[in-house]
Parts: C-alpha cells; sequence; structure tokens
C-alpha cells in the first residue's frame, strides 16, 4: 500500500456511531441521532494520522449486504466495487453479534477489513467486556476498541488501520461463514460462536432498568397517552418560551428597517426601488426571522433531545401496530416523526423503507406531518384566536397543536390505507425496528447542533426565499391594471372558492404564493389584507388579530386556516426531492393531489359544520 491519501469506508448497522466516528475523525459536521437510517447519501472528510492521510467516506447504515433497500444498495455497490482501501466495519459492543454477521459478509466480498468495535463505555457500564485480542485472531482481520463519543481508543483504531493496509488485498471468498478449506478462521467464524469466546458478561441491571422502562413508554395502554403527553410539553415549552423573544426581535427588526431605507436613499436609488426593497423584501424577512427563529430555537433542541434520548424509535415502534393497519411499513411512523422537522429531508429518509409499493405511501403522505415552515403559522393563528387568558392559556393552546398533529396522523394512516387497498395495492413487507438503548444525550453538543444543521439551516432556506417573494408581492400589490392591484384581482378571482372552504381569496393566494416556502403564507395575507401594499409595521399578535378580524376572520376562519395549513399541497423543495426520489412525474402528481383534495375536502365539511353550528 502506497502512502498516498487512503480511502476508509465506514460501514456498521446503523445506530452503531458511525457518524459520532465520522465526525470524530474528520471534525465535519454530521448530524447523529438515535435514530435508523439517518445516513441515506454518502459523507466524505479528510483526516491525517501521523504519517498517513486519509479519506473517509460514510456509508449508510445497513443490517446486511443483500440489498433490500436503497441504503443497502448504496452501502453494498460501494464496497463491492472496491472503491476504499479498506472497510472499517463498526459493530456496537453491547450486541457485537450482528455486527460480526455484517463484517463476515465485507470480508467475503474480498479487500481489507478492520473490526472497530464502537460502544465500549456504553459495553462496560453494562457489565460486558470484550476480549478485542481474541476477537481480532478468531476474524483474522485487525479489530480495536473504541468509544467514539468520547473519543477514546482513536490510536488502536487507525493502528488496526495501518496494519490492515500493510496487508495485501484478500481474495473474494464466496463461503467465508462455512469455514471453506482455505479460510483462515475455520470453524470458528460462525458469528455467535465468536461472540462467545471472546464476550464476557457479568450482570445486567441496567438491562432490566431498561426493559422495565420500555414497558411502560411502549405498553398496550401507557405507549400513546405519554407520547401524547410528551408531545404536548414540547409545544407548551415552545409555545410559552417563543412569545417574549418573538417581540423583542421584531421590536428590533423592525426599527432597522427607517434606516435601511434612508441608506438606499442616501446612495442615490430611485424611491420605487427603496420603497419595494425596505418596504417588500425586508419587512418579509424581518417577518419570517422574528416568527420564526424563537419556535425553532427552542422546538429542535427539544426535538433532538428525545431523538438522542432514544425516544422517537420508541414513538415509532407504538405506531407500528396503526401502520401495519393501513397495509403500510411500520418504518414510515420514523419517516413521518422525520416530517415535523423538515419534509423535504423526511422525503429522503424514506429511503429506509424497503419495498417500493411502501416507500411511495410514505412520501405522497408525508406532508400531513407539519413542518418547520408551518408550526410559526399554526402557532400564531392558534395563539391569536384560541388563546385562553391565565394560566391555562398556554397548555390550551398547546393540546390544540397536539390535535392538530394527531389529526395529521390520522390523515396519515387513512390516506395510507387507501392507497394500499388502491393504487398501491401488495403484500405488506415485514421489517424489524431495534430500540436501541437510552443514551443520555450531551446538552451542549446537542443544543449546538440542533441550532447550527436544524434552526439555522431551516431559516437560511426560509430567508432566501422570504426576501424576493416579499419584493414580488410589493410588485403585486402596488402594480395597477385600471385601478385594481395585480394581488387585488388575483384576490378576487380566489374569492368564491376560498368563501366555499370557509377562508376568503387573500388566504388563498397567500398559500399560492407561499409555494416556495410554507413560512411566508402569513406574511403575504397580512400585507394582501393591508391596504398600502405593504405591511404597515409588524403587528404584535394581539393588533393582527385585530386586522385579521377586520378583515373578516372568524374562529371558523381560524379552523380552517389550520386545517388548510396541515393540508394543502407540499412546498416546492419537497415536490422536487420527491420527483428526484421517485423518478415519476406520477407519483409526483399524487403528492401534490392527495393532501389538497383532503384539505378543501376537510375544510369545506368544517365550515358546514361550523355554519350550521351557528359559529
Ligand atoms: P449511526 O447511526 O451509526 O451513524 O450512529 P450515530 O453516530 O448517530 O450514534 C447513535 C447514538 O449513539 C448517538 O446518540 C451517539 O451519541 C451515541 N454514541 C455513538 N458512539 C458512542 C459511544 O462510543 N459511546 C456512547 N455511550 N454513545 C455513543
Amino acid at each position: 500500500m502506497s502512502e498516498e491519501t487512503a480511502v476508509l469506508a465506514l460501514c456498521g448497522n446503523p445506530n452503531v456511531g458511525k457518524s459520532t466516528l465520522f465526525n470524530a475523525l474528520t471534525g465535519l459536521r454530521q448530524h447523529t441521532g438515535n435514530w435508523p437510517g439517518k445516513t441515506v447519501g454518502l459523507a466524505e472528510g479528510e483526516c491525517r494520522h501521523g504519517e498517513r492521510s486519509y479519506r473517509i467516506v460514510d456509508l449508510p447504515g445497513t443490517y446486511s449486504l443483500f440489498a433490500h433497500s436503497k441504503e443497502e444498495e448504496i452501502a453494498r455497490d460501494f464496497i463491492e466495487a472496491k472503491n476504499a482501501d479498506a472497510a472499517i466495519v463498526i459493530c456496537d459492543a453491547t450486541c457485537l453479534e450482528r455486527g460480526l454477521n455484517l463484517a463476515m459478509q465485507v470480508m467475503s466480498r474480498g479487500g481489507r477489513t478492520v473490526i472497530c468495535v464502537n460502544l465500549m463505555d456504553e459495553a462496560e457500564k453494562r457489565g460486558i467486556s470484550v476480549d478485542i485480542a481474541e476477537l481480532e485472531r478468531l476474524m483474522g482481520v485487525p479489530a480495536a476498541g473504541i468509544s467514539a463519543r468520547g473519543e477514546t481508543g482513536l490510536d488502536g483504531l487507525f493502528e488496526a488501520i495501518e496494519r490492515a493496509l500493510d496487508t495485501p488485498e484478500a481474495d473474494k471468498c464466496d463461503n467465508i461463514c462455512t469455514g471453506c478449506a482455505d479460510c483462515p478462521h475455520k470453524a470458528f467464524c460462525i458469528a455467535e460462536n465468536i461472540v462467545r469466546a471472546c464476550v464476557e458478561k457479568r450482570r445486567s441491571t441496567g438491562d432490566e432498568k431498561q426493559l422495565k422502562i420500555d414497558k411502560v413508554l411502549t405498553g398496550k395502554y401507557t405507549a400513546i397517552p405519554i407520547m401524547l403527553i410528551l408531545l404536548a410539553i414540547v409545544f407548551y415549552i415552545t409555545l410559552e418560551g417563543a412569545n417574549y423573544p418573538s417581540q423583542w426581535l421584531s421590536a428590533l427588526l423592525f426599527r432597522l428597517e427607517k434606516p435601511i431605507h434612508s441608506a438606499l436613499c442616501a446612495i442615490g436609488l430611485p424611491e420605487v426601488i427603496t420603497a419595494a426593497v425596505s418596504k417588500g423584501a425586508y419587512r418579509v424577512l424581518a417577518w419570517v426571522v422574528s416568527v420564526m427563529l424563537p419556535p425553532m430555537a427552542i422546538f429542535f433542541p427539544l426535538f433532538t433531545f428525545l431523538e438522542e434520548l432514544g425516544y422517537l424509535p420508541r414513538a415509532a415502534f407504538n405506531m407500528d401496530n396503526a401502520f401495519k393497519k393501513s397495509g403500510a411499513c411500520g418504518k414510515q411512523a420514523l419517516t413521518m416523526l422525520m416530517g415535523l422537522g423538515c419534509n423535504a429531508a423526511a422525503a429522503v429518509g424514506c429511503r429506509i423503507i424497503d419495498s417500493p409499493r411502501e416507500r411511495i405511501i410514505a412520501l405522497v403522505t408525508n406532508c400531513f406531518m407539519p413542518c418547520n415552515g408551518r408550526f410559526p403559522a399554526l402557532i400564531a393563528v392558534l395563539s391569536m384566536f384560541f388563546a385562553f387568558s391565565g394560566a391555562l392559556g398556554g397548555i390550551g393552546a398547546a393540546l390544540l397543536l397536539t390535535g392538530l398533529i394527531v389529526l395529521g396522523v390520522l390523515a396519515t394512516l387513512l390516506s395510507s390505507r387507501l392507497l394500499s387497498i388502491t393504487i398501491l395495492k401488495g403484500q405488506r413487507s415485514s421489517f424489524t425496528l431495534e430500540l436501541p438503548p437510552f443514551r443520555a444525550p450531551r446538552i451542549g453538543r446537542l443544543i449546538v447542533r440542533s441550532v447550527l444543521d436544524r434552526t439555522l439551516f431551516v431559516l437560511g432556506r426560509a430567508a432566501a426565499v422570504a426576501a424576493p417573494a416579499g419584493l414580488i408581492i410589493y410588485i403585486l400589490a402596488n402594480v395597477s391594471i385600471n385601478g385594481a392591484t395585480l394581488l387585488s384581482i388575483c384576490t378576487e378571482l380566489l374569492e368564491p372558492v376560498g368563501r366555499v372552504i370557509g377562508l376568503d381569496g387573500t388566504i388563498l393566494i397567500s398559500f399560492v404564493l407561499g409555494f416556495p416556502a410554507n413560512e411566508i403564507v402569513l406574511p403575504i395575507a397580512i400585507m394582501a389584507y393591508t391596504a398600502s401594499g405593504s405591511l404597515e409595521s409588524l403587528p404584535a399578535l394581539n393588533d393582527m388579530r385585530e386586522l385579521l378580524v377586520m378583515h373578516g376572520w372568524s374562529i371558523k376562519t381560524a379552523v380552517c386556516f389550520l386545517i388548510f395549513c396541515l393540508m394543502h399541497w407540499p412546498c416546492s423543495t419537497t415536490l422536487m426531492t420527491i420527483k428526484k426520489e421517485t423518478g415519476s412525474i406520477k407519483w409526483t402528481l399524487l403528492a401534490f393531489a392527495l393532501p389538497t383534495v383532503l384539505g378543501f375536502v376537510m375544510c369545506l365539511a368544517a365550515n358546514m359544520i361550523m355554519t350550521a353550528v351557528g359559529l
């Protein structure tokens, strides 16, 4: 092996700490979480150790190389193509056997293999010790024991890697697991025997405690109530915590508008441009930032906390039965939860579902989960129209938001069922969802990660769309034909349709113009309602409520808005991702039509019922 950059492929079962090791080695940021199937593409980074430099490729987590799913295909193809100088198979020290099975499959493809036993710290806590030297002897390839999270044992890992690189590549060996004649490990090839020989388990109090907790968290009668309570708590903290920072931020950002306008005038730009930039682009941008940033900065760390703790796979486990009954795959519960963060990211996450039929069901129903772009509008309307006074106010709003999510889940299950008995008929595939051990999240890191990876990412995307959208809306609201502005012409056109479903033309046009990013729907509506064609100032929630009521909003409008916000076409990024993932216009159109039709039907029904009872 030459001294040039060596390519190392990290492979392993999901949730064994691959991303953590990748980050520790390369210093790159890659999101880690207690969540099977997170790494669905290839991440690459560089690192140096001693004289050698390495290029590290993080493959998606797989249980085997038999390629049932897209991720397994990616990992298998990469290894088969011998793209790496050595494959590092990362195993979980607390359940070594499963990792070794994968290691044997990797070894059977030939090339160089290193076995890296991670989570040694957790194994020790649970009374498990792994004899690495014995493991190395029995497997016949270099091995090392590490704790990626604490970054311990990495020198030993590099030493094992160097030893592997200094040996010639092994040939392909088809029957490595049955002990072929020239197999170096003969009858000891079976993972179970190897584990028996090199793993010692002393006590299991930790396991028992975990089992007890799991009995409650996934129990028949306790699972769903606990899930709902946790969700309500997360929303309560988000709603209550975001209120004041939102107001401070909006006051601050709007104070900057005049100086920006003056600065633009000072450099000699014509009034029409300075007004469009400051009253159009900047105002919408300021609105989006002040309304979105605080709830996201609270919601994402809380969500990441549950994810890191290991609760989310349990939530998916609890939903498994419901998805089974809907003719879909239980893993869809995971992709559905991912949708709470971002529907486009969840669409990529659907790769964890093996069966193409079930993957399409998951893809086209994902946007029933409101992403973070839609949360601020939901939260704002809930707080404006359903805020109860006193200490119970926040709790009421949090419960309503939880109710909306439950409605989204029901819509997901119902439409999955509908699809699986009509155009997407077929057998249900079976799968095993592994419940990872609970792991104490590291709070500092968690906050940094959720702020950098998620909050700023989503905010950046929203801001990138908000400024140009603000400009376009300003133009629509200020360019007139025969005395009527373009915006009012569109609004009037949509008015009859809007009225039928309990909304109005302005709200509908806002949803249409919000196609690039849902977070700008409410700012557009506010801007369209203000006669001047730009936001007069950023209204505080109370003034905003008055403005909306002045334009005919009632409890009925608010309810229909909430339903439509939950159920309408996905944003352009999500649709583009679905097109990319399915390669089909047909399924992309279905993903567009399904929530839209359901949204219209639900709003129509809600409107009729509320009108009948006199609301
Ligand atoms: P991947 O799915 O294989 O990429 O796994 P991740 O890197 O996302 O790790 C899954 C979980 O295991 C995360 O909560 C990590 O913080 C945790 N983890 C990773 N390595 C270690 C380790 O060495 N010790 C402990 N205690 N936890 C770890």
